[in-house]
């Protein structure tokens, strides 16, 4: 079972849902002024009121603990923000009554920790640009202790298992040790645990790729289908919501490496900490395009890897290999 009296699952679990619900909300009041003008953005707004929630929640129970986030309050203070500031303050205050600007910017800079030793670390709204389609998002935490994850929770009120109510959105949450759990975000809250695919015949793989062209090394990707033989079209997905789906057994690949436009990119620890120990706890396997473990101890970027390859474990020795064949002169 999960173990929800460890006090890190505990808070991990009641905070995750507390800003999932949130975003949630924003995303369904706010959704249709974001068009009109980038400067009412909900994803701005939500992006602020996760972050300060957690920061709240964070200085509350974890006194002693860095938080390290996305967003800082710079943006946020200048005087053309005054539409998102006032959204922030009304949004949070559902969660945080008595909160006020000056607050407001205050939790969300409790985000400005430095990623060491143990800390913990936020996405507050992954997948920015699904958010504002639409699609898939998820709020991403995880607690991060000598390089490695430790426990890791994803929100995503729009992403849910095979044959489950989509409505009623999804809370994942892994422990080093102690499993991959899924539970939908509203209603009753029933432990599942996640367990990936077994497939590896080319003709039944199913890839998954960020919707985002610009995110990823399209080329690359479809190089290695190739060489692999897999025909079915990759599955578009924003998020860490695809590490769900990996976990689910839903899906069995995913490559992300950097476009040619920007091979010096490195990714932000925050957009794979808690993906990557769920896929691991399912069963499957997660390190960088040359076979490295992750390692969350080079600062806010994964420094000392390049790309990502995520896959249900059967598939990843072929995948490694084939990418090296790919990468050599
Ligand atoms: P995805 O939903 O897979 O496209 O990944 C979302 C994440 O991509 C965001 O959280 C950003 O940190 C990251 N991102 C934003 N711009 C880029 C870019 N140009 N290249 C790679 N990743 C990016
Ligand atoms: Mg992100």
């Amino acid at each position: 079972m999960l173990e929800t009296s460890r006090p890190e699952v505990a808070f991990g679990l009641d905070v995750v849902s507390r800003a999932s619900r949130l975003a949630r909300r924003i995303q369904a009041e706010m959704a249709s002024s974001a068009i009109e003008k980038a400067d009412r953005s909900p994803v701005t707004v939500a992006d602020f009121c996760v972050q300060a929630l957690v920061g709240w929640h964070v200085d509350r129970s974890w006194p002693d603990l860095p938080l390290v986030a996305e967003e800082s309050s710079q943006s946020l203070r200048r005087a053309e923000s005054a539409a998102v500031q006032e959204g922030i303050v009304r949004f949070l205050r559902l969660e945080l009554p008595e909160v006020d600007l000056e607050a407001a910017c205050r939790w969300i800079d409790r985000g400005g920790g430095e990623p060491e030793g143990r800390f913990w670390v936020l996405d507050p709204i992954d997948g920015t640009k699904g958010f504002l389609r639409g699609d898939q998002y998820a709020v991403a935490l995880a607690l991060v202790e000598d390089g490695k994850v430790r426990v890791g929770f994803l929100g995503c009120p729009r992403w849910t298992l095979p044959g489950e109510d989509r409505e009623r959105g999804s809370l994942l949450a892994a422990v080093g040790g102690g499993g991959a759990w899924w539970a939908p975000l509203e209603g009753e809250r029933k432990w599942r645990p996640l367990q990936v695919s077994s497939r590896t015949h080319p003709s039944e793989i199913r890839f998954l790729r960020s919707f985002e062209s610009e995110h990823i090394d399209v080329g690359q990707l479809e190089r290695l289908m190739q060489r692999l033989g897999v025909e079915r079209e990759p599955e578009r997905m924003d998020s860490q919501a695809k590490y769900g789906q990996l976990a689910c057994g839903a899906a069995d690949l995913l490559l992300r490496v950097p476009s040619p436009q920007r091979p010096d990119r490195r990714e932000w620890i925050w957009d794979h900490a808690a993906g990557s120990l769920l896929v691991e706890e399912a069963g499957g396997q997660v390190t960088d395009v040359e076979g490295k473990s992750l390692d969350f101890s080079a600062g806010r970027r994964l420094n000392r890897n390049f790309g990502v390859l995520v896959s249900n474990g059967h598939l990843h020795r072929t995948v490694l290999e084939v990418l090296h064949e790919l990468a050599a002169p």
